[in-house]
């Protein structure tokens, strides 16, 4: 072990995904920077509305090393729309992550959390998985650095932490979070479509 790799376990006992939720936005080269400082790989869940705000954005993930998952295009309650829009709110957010330089998403998280068979039916069709998540570390609902921490000491190998693009306590929680899970023996991985689940990258 040396000091230039602290997050590296001696044993990987498995890995776990971390998951930010809402960018790109003007918080997403703090992330992208504190991702990179710790040594870790995350999945990024972006509205089509700010990747096609921000393509160049998008670009700085990718070219971070991060995996780029469809959010919708303006974050709707999903189960209020009919079909075709729910097409189209997939649909238009793969164009606009695609935009950015990313490879087209085959992950997609509902805004809210909310889905049902239907919909999961409809993002399977486009090529997308629906992923949720084992521990909401609650940032979206004011929780402190010190709680998010806290929240995330409860993953397992193979699980999803879910976490945002946008606060401050969730940048300040990140080191903590990569430097316990080493120690743990998990290392940040990518969720593998065909399971859903956290896995080495490929
Ligand atoms: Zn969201």
């Amino acid at each position: 072990m040396t000091d230039s790799s602290p997050n590296i376990p001696e044993a990987v006992a498995g890995y776990v995904a971390l998951t930010f939720d809402d960018g790109p936005n003007e918080n997403t080269a703090t992330l992208l920077e504190t991702l990179r400082s710790c040594g870790a790989r995350a999945t990024l869940f972006n509205t089509g509305e700010n990747a096609s705000a921000h393509p160049d954005l998008v670009r700085a993930e990718v070219d971070a090393g991060m995996w780029i998952g469809n959010h919708s295009y303006v974050h709707p309650h999903m189960l209020t729309l009919g079909d075709g829009d729910m097409r189209d709110q997939l649909l238009r957010t793969q164009s606009a992550i695609e935009g950015g330089g990313a490879e087209t998403p085959f992950l997609f998280r509902p805004p809210y959390g909310e889905h049902d068979s239907n919909l999961d039916a409809i993002a399977a069709e486009l090529g997308m998985r629906v992923v949720m998540w084992a521990i909401d570390t609650r940032d979206w609902d004011g929780a402190t650095t010190e709680a998010i921490v806290a929240a995330a000491e409860g993953i397992a190998a193979g699980e999803i932490i879910l976490m945002h693009d946008g606060y401050t306590a969730t940048n300040a929680a990140v080191p903590i979070i990569v430097a316990h899970l080493a120690k743990r023996g998990l290392l940040p991985g990518m969720i593998d479509p065909a399971s859903g689940r956290a896995v080495a990258p490929r």
